[in-house]
This record gives structure tokens, sequence and C-alpha cells, in this order.
């Protein structure tokens, strides 16, 4: 199976009532975000929220789309990465946005990976009581993730992404190319999440990655950047059905949480720092998802296998001998996952498998069977 040859860009509707709003994938749509933003709210002024990091590869390209349609824009930098998710910094972008005269019917532009499009998102949610906002997003991450579903959100002293809201774009527009100066670890990170859309839903688009993930991850030739393209549309289309179902997390929308529970728990034990990024905690949270599923007699073996040789074959970790540095024990990794939301009654929720593409939630999972399972994994390093 090949991916679809097709001239236009991907469009993939976020079908949420008056709140629907498209995604547009392709290579090189950054060109077009001015006749876009000018077709959607003629006349509006924009403001730009973006790090320094894409300020430096990105920031001159979309200002010249701007100001081909005679757009007016202002912006504000912040430093990269999620220390930038805090109070101050959503202050100062805050008081940027009123300073820059922006008001209901001019329009926020969140330029930039999940930190950026949590932070302008729900500056955009809070100011004069809600704007507007188009995100182009930056990383693969965002593109296949952040940008669709509407979750936007700070973090508190107390834990990540405690203090936010959902507000949905009016439009997205991922340009794959904007990823061709990703640094390749972050590239294959928010590739676990495209992995995911396949593992838990969609048996045939984890296979056709099986046999095209080295196209997704090439992307610049004429057939790489097809399969770059594909791989997003077909993500961010799994993303939207669920989300259309259940846009507030009350049922399906869960089973986005594949991976999840462990990965949170990793990512805890690494302090959320740059030895174990986002995806790859949640790489390292399926495969175990997966074996843990195995262990629970609910998949052969030799499924959860393949799903784990995918993810160790683009250089993902699977093992807890694959994340650098030393982990606790299982009991503190039970601690961990316990402070995430996911605990009722004793019992902890997981989104198990029953096969590739069968996930499903299991709200009564006994937590000594997976004490268990945790320390024999910890054992293997
Ligand atoms: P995520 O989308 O993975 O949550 P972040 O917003 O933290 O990520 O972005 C990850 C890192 O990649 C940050 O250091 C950010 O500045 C950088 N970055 C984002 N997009 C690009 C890009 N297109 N090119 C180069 N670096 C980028
Ligand atoms: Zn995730």
């Amino acid at each position: 199976m090949t991916a679809p040859v097709r001239l236009d860009p991907a469009t993939v509707r976020v079908a949420l009532g008056a709140r629907s709003y498209d995604i547009a994938i392709g290579r090189g749509l950054i060109a077009s975000l001015g006749a876009r933003i000018e077709a959607l709210r003629p006349r509006a002024k924009t403001f730009i929220v973006t790090d320094e990091n894409i300020e430096l590869h990105h920031l001159d390209a979309i200002e010249s789309a701007l100001a081909e349609s005679a757009i007016a824009y202002s912006r504000i930098v912040v430093p990269p990465g999620e220390g930038s998710k805090s109070f101050r910094v959503f202050e100062e972008v805050c008081e940027a946005i009123i300073a820059a005269r922006i008001e209901r019917g001019d329009l926020l532009i969140a330029l930039g990976g999940g930190v950026i499009g949590d932070l302008a998102g729900f500056a955009a949610s809070a100011v004069r009581r809600g704007l507007d906002y188009v995100q182009v997003p930056t990383t693969l991450l965002a593109q296949v993730d952040s940008s669709v579903g509407g979750k936007t959100a700070i973090n508190s002293a107390h834990g990540k992404n405690l203090i936010g809201a959902f507000h949905q774009p009016i439009l997205v527009v991922a340009d794959t190319a904007l990823l061709d100066t990703l640094p390749p670890r972050e590239f294959r990170a928010g590739y676990a999440e495209v992995a995911k859309y396949g593992l838990l839903g969609d048996a045939a688009f984890f296979a056709w990655l099986e046999a095209n993930w080295r196209e997704v991850f090439a992307g610049g030739a004429a057939s790489g950047a097809l399969a770059r393209e594909h791989a997003i549309a077909v993500s961010c289309r799994a993303k939207a059905a669920i989300v259309a179902r259940d846009e507030r997390e009350t049922g399906e929308r869960a089973l986005l949480n594949l991976g999840h529970t462990f990965g949170h728990a990793l990512e805890a034990a690494c302090g959320f720092s740059d030895r174990l990024l986002h995806g790859e905690a949640v790489a390292a949270g399926m495969a175990l998802a997966f074996g843990f599923s195995a262990r629970l007699g609910l998949i052969p073996a030799a499924e959860a296998e393949r799903a784990i040789r995918h993810l160790a074959e683009v250089g993902l970790p699977t093992r807890p001998k694959d994340i650098p540095g030393g982990l606790p024990d299982a009991e503190a990794l039970m601690n961990l996952m316990a402070q995430d939301k996911k605990v009722k009654r004793g019992m902890l929720t997981f989104i198990l498998v029953r096969g590739i593409g069968a996930a499903f939630v299991e709200h009564g999972v006994d937590p000594a069977q997976v004490r268990a399972f945790l320390s024999e994994k910890l054992a293997e390093r």
C-alpha cells in the first residue's frame, strides 16, 4: 500500500458543531497562510506567539506570508521549553497581546510546538474572555496531537497542565516542510504519537507505517513528502473522529492515552527532563501496555512483540533499559502513576489492547499485577 497521490493539500475537518475547524496539511502551506487568514477573517490584525528556535528558522517566512496579504502582525518570542508554560510567561503573553491592541475579531497565531500551542491557546481563551486563534504547529507532535481537540494549559507547582481550558482554534495550518528543521530526536518522539493511532484503532495504518516509516521520516523528496503528509493526515483524522464524539474526555477520548499511564510514570521519574521526551515516554509506555496486555492473556505474545518491534526499529525506547540513567523501583513508579488522574477506588485505569488496532479502556486493573509486571521489566536492565 502506498500513500495516495494528490496535488491538493489534505484537509481534515474537526467536526465540533459551531466550533468546527479545518486542518490543512501539506508541504509549503505557509506561503498561503495570509490568504487563508484573509479568507476567514478579512482585515483582522494578528499577533504571533512563538519561541526563539522557531523565530530563528521560520518567523521571517510567516511574517512575509502575512505581509503579502496585507495582514498586520506583531509578536512575542518566548524562551523554548516547558518552562514557558508558567504563570509568569503566561502573564507576559497576555499583557503583550493587550498592549498590541488585539481585540475581539482579531487573531492570535500560535506558531510552534506543543508548548506554544498550550501557552498561546490558553492566552487566547482568556484575553478579553476569548480570542480566536490559528495554530501553525511546527513539531510532528503538535501537528498530530495538540492541533486537534483544543486542550490548552500551563503548569502548576502541583503538576503539569493543571491550569487550562478547552479552546478550539479556528484553523490549523500544518506545513510539513516546517518539520525539516526539527531535531531528529524530536521528530522521532513525535512519531510515537503517529504510531499510537495505528496501534489504538487502525491496524491497516500500522501496517502501512511498518512499510513506509522511512519515507515519513525523510519527508523531503516527492514520495517522502506524500508519505509524511499521509501519516499526518491519517493521524489527525483519527484524533478528530474521536474528539468529535467525545470532546471533553468523558469516555472514548481516553483511548488517546494509550501508553500514557506507564509513560507518565517514566516521564515523572526522569523529572520531565530531556532525558526522556514525552513521545519517547509514550513509546516506552505503549510497549509496556502491549507487554502487560500479553501478560494478562488479552493479546498473543507475538502480536505484542510486533508492535514493540516497530517502535524499536525507528529508534524509540521500548524497555526500561533503553532509558538513560537510573529509574526508581516498581513501587515508586506505581506512586508516580497514582498521582496521575487515572486512579479510582484502588483500581487503576489503563488503556489495554486486544490486538494491534484494538485498544480499550479497562477500569479494573489490579495494582498488584502492574507492580509485579513492572518489577520484572525493571529487572531486565
Ligand atoms: P512538543 O511539540 O514536542 O511538545 P516543544 O514545543 O517543546 O514540543 O518543542 C520541542 C523543541 O523543538 C523546542 O526546543 C522548540 O523550540 C523546538 N522546535 C519546535 N519546532 C521546531 C522547528 N520546526 N524547527 C526547529 N526546532 C523546533
Ligand atoms: Zn501524548
